[in-house]
């Protein structure tokens, strides 16, 4: 594909939500160990109603998917992960710039503008043993792949490689944000939930322009 549309949004938020669903007791499992074990739960209660407004509420160009996402996120979700996840689609859907199919150049300054929305909600660095470990190696490797000239499947497939070494990279970490940090070094040695979920949000994108 080309150009990201509608269709390819929808099918991109289609497949997150069934691999969180597919994961659930995983993401939770994690979240338990270093958390609050709600993880699982929360991701799957809102991307359920992601779903659920796709049908209700269909919208008509890439940048009301997105804002719509954002918002339906941040009321269903809660916690630290409802915030952060709804910021990501909310700062994603001005940087589409209007248009009703993204180019790869485009889609890939939409993500990055959700990760800086990320950022700039919750203040995490790099190596704080979050989600942004995961997003921030993904949209990095993602332009440096369009930038090689790699067309937006193959670019989103490294983006994808990376989120998964970066969730990885998580595990020897101490965690500097969110609940995990009470934990101080005992958060060490274990994978970081939201990290776990990025690389899940990631992949998703990959199969879904892949499709
Ligand atoms: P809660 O901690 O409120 O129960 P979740 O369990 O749904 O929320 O999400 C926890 C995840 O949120 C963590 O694993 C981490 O990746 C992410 N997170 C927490 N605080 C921050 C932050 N300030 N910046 C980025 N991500 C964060
Ligand atoms: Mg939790
Ligand atoms: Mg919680």
């Amino acid at each position: 594909m080309a150009a990201v549309d509608v269709d390819g949004l929808e099918r991109w938020l289609r497949l997150f939500a069934s691999s969180v669903a597919e994961q659930q007791d995983t993401l939770t499992a994690l979240d338990a160990a270093i958390g609050d074990a709600d993880h699982g739960a929360n991701m799957n209660r809102g991307m359920t109603a992601v779903v659920d407004a796709l049908a209700a509420t269909p919208a008509d160009d890439p940048a009301a998917l997105l804002k719509q996402t954002g918002m339906v996120l941040v009321r269903s979700v809660g916690g630290a992960s409802g915030p952060l996840y709804g910021t990501f689609f909310l700062r994603m859907a001005p940087a589409t710039g209007g248009a009703s199919a993204l180019e790869p150049e485009v889609f890939a300054k939409a993500l990055r503008a959700g990760v800086e929305g990320v950022v700039s909600r919750g203040k995490a660095e790099l190596g704080d043993k979050t989600m942004y470990d995961a997003l921030a190696p993904a949209v990095d490797a993602l332009d440096a792949a369009l930038g090689a000239g790699d067309p937006l499947a193959d670019a989103l497939r490294a983006a994808s490689a990376a989120a998964d070494q970066g969730r990885d990279a998580t595990i020897p970490l101490v965690a500097r944000k969110g609940r995990a940090s009470y934990l101080g070094d005992r958060s060490a040695d274990h994978q970081d939930p939201g990290a776990t979920s990025a690389a899940l949000l990631i992949a998703a994108a990959a199969a879904a322009v892949a499709e």
